[in-house]
């Protein structure tokens, strides 16, 4: 359990993101998103600022921070108009390690993990045909020896080629022997440094934003059995317990990006005139940013909430998936005001609006979508049926 962050903390934090994030202006995340490049040098400089590594314990070298901090992190990465997602999964798969890992891995890992000369930032769970019922998911892993043999495939891995490791969620049992549909499947960390090429295939996916996102290919894929982070069977238990975590910070991103988004269509609709008055003088264009505003402050409240409960080690469910559901609609909602503010200029790549659009409407769809949320509140916390 860990005290509250003081606001002096949460602010200090603020001010030095958003120093290195000067350095990565506009210019240069237009540059990678033509290119579907990955931000390299972005992700040395908040590595080496030890910001990656701010949730792992000081014992294995990382700075023992909360999910508060991590989160006011990448929330100031996405006001100043960039994009985390390149990175942010480095902050928090390590999460199933650190939590389930045996004392040698930790050891093994995380220190690397902490200074970045290891990257974890790949995490192989989603399928083509299963979807979100990750229950049934086809990819096995079989005992050999000293050895598990992976057969299957993967979509949606991001950042699988800037990635050192992946944490892969693969079948160890098939799904109608355990007592629930969710048992038999195990996580392993894999070393794609050892496998690439050696029964793993990575392909990229061109996509509406530039994730690094890609399909992988598991063929009779071999690693070393001490790969198997827990207990087999345990597997899907483990990465729930990660995933407030990741709703958490991605929702504070979500939150970074709506402030980003109004606080561009406000300074425009003060200085763009039309008619002989600025547009923000007509209640048309700023009623809906004050909308924005007012929901991106309630979703900010329920995102800082979740995190406070996180860190102090409560239950945090219900409020880490509403956090994620509301700051993902209200930065879709002010990514979709701030187009209509800017008129034809905002589909101009040079303002940056169209490339945040596009970036910032994933939130929506994943880590989870709307809907998976929506049945989750449904259904443990007001108690309703269970609707799949
Ligand atoms: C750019 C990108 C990056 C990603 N990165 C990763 C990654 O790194 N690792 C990884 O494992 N995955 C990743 N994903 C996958 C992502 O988590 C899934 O796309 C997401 O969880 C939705 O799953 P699906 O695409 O299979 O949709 P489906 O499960 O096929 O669902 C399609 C639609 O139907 C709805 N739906 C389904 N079932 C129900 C129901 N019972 N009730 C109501 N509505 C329902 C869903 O809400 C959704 O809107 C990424 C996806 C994208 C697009």
């Amino acid at each position: 359990m860990k005290d509250q962050t003081s606001d002096d903390e949460l602010q200090a934090i603020r001010e030095s993101v958003t120093k290195l994030c000067a350095d990565f202006p506009g210019e240069y995340w237009r540059e990678l998103d033509r290119a579907r490049g990955y931000p390299t040098d972005f992700v040395k400089a908040l590595t080496a600022a030890g910001y990656l590594g701010c949730l792992i314990p000081e014992q294995y070298g990382g700075s023992g921070l909360g999910i508060r901090e991590a989160a006011t992190i990448l929330e100031t990465v996405h006001r100043s108009g960039g994009n985390g997602a390149a990175c942010h999964a480095q902050m928090y798969i390590m999460g199933a390690l650190l939590r389930h890992g045996s004392e040698e891995q930790k050891q093994a890992y995380l220190p690397g993990i902490a200074d970045g000369s290891l990257r974890l930032q790949a995490f192989g769970v989603t399928e083509p045909t299963s979807g979100t019922d990750t229950s049934r998911i086809r990819t096995t892993a079989v005992k050999d020896g000293d050895q598990y043999v992976i057969n299957g495939q993967k979509v949606w891995t991001s950042r699988a080629e800037h990635s050192d490791l992946m944490l892969l969620l693969a079948r160890t049992a098939p799904r109608d022997a355990g007592k629930k549909p969710h048992d038999g499947m195990s996580i392993f960390l894999v070393d794609m440094r050892e496998t690439l090429g050696n029964g793993l295939e990575i392909k990229p996916i061109r996509a509406m934003l530039n994730h690094n996102t890609t399909e992988v290919f598991f063929d009779d894929m071999r690693i070393p059995a001490d790969s198997l982070i827990g207990e087999e069977g345990k597997g899907f238990r483990y990465i729930l317990d990660g995933m407030n975590a990741e709703r958490i910070l991605i929702a504070h991103e979500c939150i970074g990006d709506a402030r980003w988004f109004i606080e561009k269509s406000s300074a425009y609709a003060k200085e763009r005139v039309v008619f002989d008055r600025p547009i923000g003088q007509n209640q048309g264009i700023q009623f809906p940013i004050a909308q924005c505003y007012a929901e991106t402050e309630a979703a900010a409240l329920m995102s800082a909430k979740a995190a406070d409960l996180f860190d102090a080690g409560e239950p945090c469910g219900a409020e880490a998936n509403m956090a994620k559901l509301l700051a993902a609609d209200a930065s879709w909602h002010a990514a979709d005001t701030c187009m209509q503010t800017y008129g034809g200029f905002a589909f101009a790549e040079e303002y940056d609006i169209e490339r945040k659009f596009r970036e910032t409407r994933l939130y929506r769809t994943a880590p989870i979508s709307a809907n998976l949320i929506l049945s989750y509140i449904a259904e443990h916390v007001l108690g309703m049926p269970r609707s799949f």
